[in-house]
């Protein structure tokens, strides 16, 4: 079932995502040479405890971490440990909180060191402007195929390929609601956006193919052929003034809140 939120449930949701935020941040800062996973999920949970937040993801069918961090072929659900961060490695932090009963989930890949290779550069902007051309589309009296086709199309152009197996979702009292929000799709079909509807939009995109395993540990998603992977995602409410950015630091301005305001006329 589809819920539709209020515009006091989405001001709970927008101060959840100011926290999801900050969190991101800190961790994107931290993404330096020789820091270990374990060392970053402790300065997330810290964090969010600090806030007054619950983190989402720890205890979530029995995962046991705050955050998941993805390197390189690993494409989402990494598992935080001993491991220490190397220069160039692409790094995707996954996280989210409940504030007062109100989820936000958000997503970012980084690179690690001040000498990125081009080439993880390049799919990791392409990842990123993936997510906006699927925000571009989350306007109310669209159909959900909008939002996945503007991602896929963008990705695919720039030569690289979508995840399948892993989708992006409706989010509020709960982390994963439905609709299902694929990141490829046909444009105008599927369910017709309502005022109020939040959905994580998440583009998973491989520099190679498409296809994913799962890892022995139940979690690690890698890709088939071993090249690499990026993810970003934020949580968006459809909103008569355009889709908004919930999961975005406080004090975001109005450009980057409502980043596709409707056309005047
Ligand atoms: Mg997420
Ligand atoms: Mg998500």
């Amino acid at each position: 079932m589809v819920t539709v939120k209020s515009d006091e449930d989405i001001k709970w949701m927008r101060h959840s995502g100011t926290i999801t935020a900050a969190v991101l941040a800190e961790l994107a800062k931290n993404a330096h040479e020789g820091i270990s996973l374990n060392d970053l999920d402790r300065i997330a949970e810290s964090m969010i405890k600090k806030m007054g937040a619950v983190p989402a993801f720890k205890n979530y069918r029995g995962y046991p971490k705050t955050i998941t961090v993805s390197i390189d072929e690993q494409v989402v659900h990494g598992i935080p440990n001993k491991r220490k961060l190397k220069k160039g490695e692409l790094v995707s932090f996954d996280m989210g909180v409940y504030y007062n009963g109100w989820c936000s989930d958000s997503a970012l890949s980084v690179i690690v060191g001040d000498d990125p290779n081009p080439e993880d550069v390049r799919l990791l902007e392409a990842t990123k402007n993936s997510l906006y051309k699927g925000i571009e589309q989350c306007v109310i009296g669209n159909h959900l195929g909008d939002v996945s086709h503007a991602v896929q199309q963008y990705a695919e152009s720039k030569g690289f390929s979508v995840v399948r197996d892993l989708v992006g979702h409706g989010i509020g009292r709960s982390m994963h609601e439905d609709p299902a929000v694929p990141n490829y799709g046909r444009a105008g079909r599927g369910l017709l956006m309502k005022k109020g509807m939040v959905i994580a939009v998440e583009p998973m995109i491989n520099a190679g193919t498409h296809r994913v395993l799962c890892l022995e540990d139940g979690w690690t998603i890698v890709t088939e052929d071993g090249k690499k992977s990026a993810h970003f995602e934020h949580t968006i409410a459809f909103t008569e003034r355009g889709p908004r950015i919930l999961t975005l630091p406080e004090g975001a301005s109005e450009e980057e809140e409502y980043p596709f305001p409707p056309k005047e006329n």
